[in-house]
């Protein structure tokens, strides 16, 4: 089986969709080989699992999601609801605020980055971006975070790691991939999407940079209302990775 390199740390739903597009043969097929690599030198998040994926044929159907546990949930942000789901293959957290109905309430998918949101790593901005995802959320008094539970699935975490260790020792990208690398983790937008089915929710608010995320979330059936940005300001050590997103991602962020 051909070994692919994996996105080191953008989000699965931004992979997925950048993957997509190569495929299709939108944009540059090899601009997108190349931003993998790109990312794969750069990015900490390991979002990708050696484990076969679905085909879109066999994506989770709302039915097949199934709510596992629902919970009062205070946070130094404000009250939530906290809820648990899984389709059998994957899990995901939701954090809630408010009711849903009405206007298109604000949404982040978050996906897990245990060394940012625990221990504050400074080598990418997960953790500042879902703070500043669940303060707006607070502020409006109404949305939700799905936080996507996919970095402990298979041997993420601890070749995010090795990903670290390798690139301190300077690794090129080749090297980098021949000794990580994994195969495709073509990982959909189906869970979130069932999961917003499950909240009768047919239009968010997201809160993302990345206009590929947009797209492919209304491919799974989510309107898309407005894309709410979600930009935190860079430090000296997330400044490379912010600009990668930027310039070879088309992320909208300030350029810096
Ligand atoms: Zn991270």
């Amino acid at each position: 089986m051909r070994k692919r390199p994996f996105f080191a740390h953008q989000h699965p739903l931004e992979a997925s969709a950048a993957r997509q597009n190569a495929r299709k043969g939108r944009g540059d097929g090899k601009l997108h080989q190349q931003n993998e690599q790109v990312l794969w030198n750069h990015c900490d998040n390991y979002n990708e699992s050696a484990r076969p994926r679905m085909s879109s044929s066999q994506q989770s159907s709302p039915e097949q999601v199934r709510k596992v546990a629902e919970a009062d949930f205070p946070s130094r942000f404000g009250h939530f609801r906290i809820y648990g789901f899984t389709n059998g293959e994957e899990e995901a957290v939701v954090v809630k605020m408010g009711d849903l109905k009405g206007e298109p309430p604000l949404l982040r998918i978050h996906s897990q980055c245990l060394t940012g949101d625990v221990f504050h790593s400074l080598r990418c901005d997960c953790r500042a971006q879902l703070e500043l995802a669940l303060e707006s959320i607070a502020r409006e008094g109404r949305g939700l975070v799905i936080y996507e539970n996919q970095e402990g699935r298979g041997i993420g975490l601890l070749n995010k790691l090795r990903a670290y260790e390798l690139q301190d020792q300077g690794a090129d990208t080749v090297e980098a991939n021949e000794q990580l690398g994994f195969e495709a983790d073509l990982r959909g937008y189906a869970l979130p999407a069932a999961i917003l089915h499950y909240f009768g929710l047919k239009a968010v608010r997201l809160m993302s940079n990345n206009p590929e995320k947009i797209e492919a979330l209304e491919r799974a059936g989510v309107q898309v209302a407005e894309r709410v940005p979600c930009i935190v300001a860079p430090v000296e050590s997330t400044e490379d990775y912010l600009r990668t997103k930027r310039e070879k991602l088309g992320h909208l962020l300030d350029p810096m």
